[in-house]
């Protein structure tokens, strides 16, 4: 790592993935001019021009890849077990700043972009004020500020609540007028404690009044879904991100239903399974029950868990070989489960374990994520005229997914982040 300060950057690695799908290509270089890319390939290809002055970066034994792409967080949770209805009830001045937290530990962890599926008032919003003032650093934030939820909805508590199209309409105006990039909808109950589970809360005319408004103002719609009920009507309506989405009836029971795969599939709607989230906590039990025993509750849920996982892995695999797009996003820190650290990996690992490829995995969590969240003309691959948001890696993560968790070095728009001793 030796060279002279300039414009350009030239990244060699023992191999580079350029999140397309294609092979990765044995001694790679990117070449990387301000915050952009400008060439990428097979090293004896890639030259910076002429008497230009580079600065060099070799990597003998590691992976080039595009920065990571987590398509849903919630950058205000704590990751302690909390449930959302108590997290609201924290001062936004206390959320802005463990967003922050969050945000800075994801982008050291190899997240260059996130979306975030929904906070507490402008919370979200007055982080991204404090990364423009360059206050703090953070991913590139693709922000739904509050989510839209219906009376006593899931999220509700996060401060909008709309009914009939009329109301759905006006909440989404407010929230472009607040600058969001996408719009949030809880299209059926969830953990929140008023909220319904198992159906869904918006009606078809009220889903498609905030899709085709949301649309018309050019953002984006994701969808929280936990029933197939509320799938299909989300679907119906235009939605172009089913958010959980696995298939279930009223009664909790899942029947798989064909036909709804495919209308997801002709429709191209993406679908964020959130495969990691009931599993980190089991996780972290496991790792309790080595110095400590478990509670009858804990050994429960843990139980539960394995006794559901198989089947719930044979549906993600019937989903992805039906032809759904499945899209990687964690859900952290919503729950147990924290941003930072590994978290984004456990969930990316996780589409492995229910039958993709580690390359389909990647593209999962790179091209595919940036396409679901309309950014697909600036991120989520290596080509020329893309952001220069790159993450770097010991290993091959193309034979073992578990090498995308040895970060060696993160660069965004160009430059390397500092990531200092804090990781
Ligand atoms: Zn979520």
């Amino acid at each position: 790592m030796a060279g002279r300060d300039g414009d350009f950057k030239l990244i060699r690695a023992a191999r580079l993935i350029d999140g397309s799908g294609a092979p990765p290509i044995e001694r790679g270089a990117v070449l990387l001019e301000g915050g952009r890319i400008r060439a990428s390939g097979p090293e004896e290809t890639v030259a910076p021009p002429e008497g230009a002055r580079v600065k060099e970066f070799s990597y003998d034994s590691h992976t080039a890849l595009p920065g990571l792409i987590d398509s849903h967080v919630h950058l205000i949770g704590i990751g302690d077990g909390r449930a959302g209805d108590e997290l609201t009830t924290l001062p936004d001045e206390v959320l802005t700043l463990q967003a922050a937290r969050n945000a800075r530990a994801h982008l050291y962890s190899g997240v260059t972009t996130v979306r975030d599926c929904g906070a507490k008032n402008r919370t979200t919003l007055e982080l991204r004020q404090a990364v423009q003032m360059g206050i703090t650093v953070a991913p590139r934030l693709v922000l739904a500020g509050r989510p839209i939820a219906i009376i006593g909805g899931h999220l509700s508590y996060f401060g909008i609540q709309a009914t009939g199209p009329t109301e759905c309409v006006a909440a989404v105006r407010q929230l472009v007028k607040e600058n969001v990039d996408f719009i949030k909808i809880t299209a059926s109950g969830g953990s929140t404690r008023t909220s319904v589970r198992g159906r869904p809360s918006f009606d078809v005319d009220e889903l498609t009044a905030i899709v085709n408004e949301a649309h018309k103002l050019g953002r984006h719609a994701a969808a929280h879904c936990t029933d197939s009920q509320s799938i299909a009507n989300a679907v119906e309506a235009g939605i172009d991100t089913v958010i959980h989405g696995r298939y279930a009836e009223p009664d909790g029971s899942h029947k798989y239903r064909p036909e709804l795969t495919e209308r997801i599939v002709e429709r191209g709607v993406f679908v964020n399974p959130t495969l990691h989230q009931a599993r980190e906590r089991v996780w972290q039990l496991e790792r309790k029950a080595e110095s400590e025993m478990l509670s009858e509750d804990e050994q429960d849920l843990i139980d539960q868990f394995y006794q559901g996982w198989e089947s719930a892995a044979a549906f993600w695999g019937r989903m992805k070989d039906e032809g759904v797009k499945l899209v990687a996003g964690s859900d952290a820190s919503w729950q147990h489960y924290k941003l930072g650290g590994t978290s984004f990996q456990d969930e990316i690992t996780a589409h492995v374990d229910i039958g993709m490829t580690p390359m389909e995995a990647i593209v999962s969590a790179t091209s595919d994520a940036a396409r679901s969240c309309w950014i697909d003309d600036e991120v989520g691959s290596i080509e020329p005229g893309k952001k220069a948001d790159l993450l770097v890696v010991e290993g091959d993560p193309s034979h073992d997914i578990r090498a995308l968790t040895s970060v060696t070095d993160v660069f965004m728009d160009g430059e390397r982040v500092d990531r200092g001793n804090l990781v």
